[in-house]
Parts: structure tokens; C-alpha cells; sequence
């Protein structure tokens, strides 16, 4: 009889599972590899600082709609997340290369507009344009942007480094590129059922900002930077704080505990949220793209930080207990799960 081959469905490891399984047969050989895979970026030694290399692929269809993300934004958020995983590091980034694999649906002028939107990012975030690689694809667009940026060696902020007690801070608001999207989603839908219908979108300006416009928070590095603050561990929260709070737990060994009153949300995701028939809450935990920051410090530094108009404390990590879980305003006690932009998990998006 035939030998039946065997086949594991990807929906079952999950991304993150996926990843662990994929890489947890390859060692670090050389000597230059001072952190790899696991982090928002990996560091290589380069003498008296590290360098800083991150990768991100979107993909159509996947990550954008070409229905409603405009070129010029898209060029933008694509260097802006690469950037946002250089700050998560508390590093500089310094360049960066594009490769894009494009159907010949996209003409040179659209493709001008993506690259003005590129110029855009390299200009606000003080970045050179290195490199790249340029194919073309079967159908859809595919762009993988990497960043390279530095660090001095006592800087570095990585994903493991929290302490027990360490405050928890979160920067910006949260939850509002989720419902941006909805916000979208849902437009587009009205359009495709009555093509005659303008959408309506003045209402919701801030959410379609937020998942059309992201940016990374460099501003935030360079003043903790001015303040004299390492951050004890970072990451950026781009698949949603559940799923980030639960990568410094477990990278720290640590469990955690955030505040349900101190989560950080603008009042149109809030209201939107209501509309759609959503829980605010798990939007700001679930929502992924916010590029906002996470990240601890100690109880020693919070003097410094304390009156900072976008930093908000959500809490701390606590060595007592290794779960992590959220304190809700009448004081239970919920459990993070992390639901994320978990692609090939059978949950999916919020
Ligand atoms: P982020 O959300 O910050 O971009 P990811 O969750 O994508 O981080 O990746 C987590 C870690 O896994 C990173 O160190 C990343 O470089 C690594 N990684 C992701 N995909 C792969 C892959 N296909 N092969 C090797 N390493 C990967
Ligand atoms: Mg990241």
C-alpha cells in the first residue's frame, strides 16, 4: 500500500508556533550575533554598539486593500513599521531596503506614488534608502522593507528584560487602527452594494488616520533618550497589547498585571466601538497596528516620566505570580489570551 504522506495544517502551529518550529533547529555560529531570532529585531556586534536589523513583509490582500489604502500612505506605513521594530529596540534607525514583487495591474505613476510615500518616511524618520530588490508577481503586491539602525550596548532594550515591580507603560492611545479598519471595511461594503454611495468617513477621521497613517515613535525614543530612561524591556505593540503583554511576560519570565482603568483609548474608538457592537476593551487589547510602544521601568524612574503628556502606566510585572492578566474596574481578575494578528491561527483577528 501506498505510505499516506503526512501533512500538519499551518492553523495549527499558529504564526508564533510556526516560527518556533520552523527555526528551533539553527544555532548562532559567529561570534558577531549578539541576539537572534525572538526579539523585535535582531543585534549584531559591531564593536562599541550594536546594529540593529529588522525585516516586515505586507502583503495585499493580507495586510492592505488597495481599494482604500492609498499608494502614498502605503510606501509610507511600510518603512514606518520597520522603524517602529528599530524603536522597540531603543535604537536609531539608519537605513533601510525595498523589495517589491508587483502585477502588471500597477503602472509606473502608481508606483511613483508608493516611492513618494517611501521619501516621505526616509525624510521624517532620517533615513538612507540603501537597496532592494524588484520582481514581478503573479498577482498582487508583495513588500518587504528592512531596516538597519544602532544602539550603544548599555541602551539596548529587549523583550526579556523586565524585573519584578517594574511599571508597565504604554504610549499613545490604543485600539484606534483597529477600528479604523472596520470603519473601512465597512465602508467599502456600502460602496460595493450601491456604487453611487460617497463614503462616509469625516466622522471616523482619527481611526482612518490611525490604520491609514501609522507612524513609529521615534519622538518617544530620542526624549527618553533626553530623560536619562532605559526602558528595562520594550516591544512595539503592532499585533495588540494582549499579545505583546504576553511576549514580555513570558521573555521575562514574569507574570504581569494591567489595569482596566488605566488603558489608554480615544473617545472616537470608544464610541465607534459602541456602534459597531464591539467591547472597547478588547479592542485596546486585540486591535493590532497601533505602532505604539510598550515597554517597563523601573520604580526608580517613573519620577521622570510621570507627568509625560503620552505615556501612560498600565500597570507593572509582578514576580509573585506568573500569569498576566488584566484587573477589571469592579477588581476580577482576567486572564490575557492572545488573539493578535495571529494569521494562520484558527481565531484569526479579533
Ligand atoms: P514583529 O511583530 O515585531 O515584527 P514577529 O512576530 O514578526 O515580530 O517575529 C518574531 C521573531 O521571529 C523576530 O525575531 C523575527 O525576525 C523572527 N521571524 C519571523 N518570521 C521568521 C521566519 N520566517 N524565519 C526566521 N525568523 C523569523
Ligand atoms: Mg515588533
Amino acid at each position: 500500500m501506498e505510505k499516506k504522506e503526512e501533512r500538519t495544517e499551518l492553523e495549527k502551529l499558529g504564526e508564533f508556533g510556526l516560527i518556533e518550529h520552523l527555526t528551533k533547529g539553527f544555532s548562532l555560529t559567529n561570534n558577531s550575533t549578539a541576539l537572534g531570532i525572538g526579539d523585535d529585531a535582531a543585534l549584531i556586534d559591531a564593536g562599541d554598539h550594536y546594529q540593529v536589523v529588522s525585516t516586515d513583509v505586507l502583503v495585499e490582500g493580507i495586510h492592505f486593500d488597495m481599494s482604500y489604502f492609498p499608494l502614498k500612505h502605503l510606501g509610507y506605513k511600510a518603512v514606518a513599521v520597520n522603524v517602529s521594530d528599530i524603536a522597540a529596540m531603543n535604537a536609531t534607525p539608519e537605513q533601510v531596503l525595498i523589495s517589491l514583487a508587483i502585477s502588471n495591474r500597477f503602472s509606473v505613476q502608481a508606483l511613483e506614488t508608493f516611492y513618494a510615500g517611501v521619501q516621505q518616511a526616509c525624510a521624517d524618520f532620517k533615513l538612507d534608502l540603501v537597496g532592494g530588490d524588484t520582481s514581478s508577481s503573479a498577482g498582487g503586491l508583495f513588500i518587504s522593507v528592512t531596516a538597519i539602525g544602532k544602539v550603544a550596548k548599555d541602551k539596548v532594550s529587549k523583550r526579556g528584560g523586565a524585573k519584578g515591580k517594574d511599571i508597565l507603560c504604554a504610549t499613545g492611545d490604543l485600539g484606534a487602527a483597529y477600528m479604523g479598519l472596520q470603519v473601512l471595511a465597512r465602508e467599502k461594503q456600502v460602496f460595493m452594494a450601491n456604487p453611487n454611495m460617497q463614503p462616509q468617513l469625516d466622522k471616523y477621521e482619527y481611526l482612518v488616520g490611525r490604520q491609514l497613517k501609522p507612524t513609529a515613535r521615534m519622538d518617544i525614543i530620542y526624549e527618553l533618550d533626553e530623560l536619562g530612561v532605559v526602558p528595562t524591556s520594550m516591544i512595539d505593540i503592532s499585533d495588540g497589547l494582549a499579545s505583546e503583554l504576553l511576549h514580555l511576560s513570558k521573555q521575562s519570565g514574569l507574570g504581569l498585571r494591567i489595569f482596566e482603568d488605566k488603558l489608554p483609548i480615544d473617545n472616537q474608538t470608544y464610541e465607534t466601538a459602541v456602534e459597531f457592537g464591539l467591547d472597547p476593551i478588547t479592542c485596546v487589547l486585540n486591535g493590532g497596528e497601533d505602532y505604539e510602544l510598550l515597554f517597563t521601568i523601573t520604580q526608580n524612574d517613573f519620577e521622570k516620566l510621570e507627568k509625560h503628556r503620552d505615556i501612560h502606566f498600565i500597570g507593572y510585572m509582578d514576580e509573585t505570580d506568573k500569569e498576566a492578566g488584566l484587573v477589571t474596574k469592579n477588581e476580577s481578575w482576567i486572564p490575557l489570551k492572545a488573539q493578535g494578528w495571529n494569521h494562520f491561527g484558527k481565531e484569526g483577528n479579533v
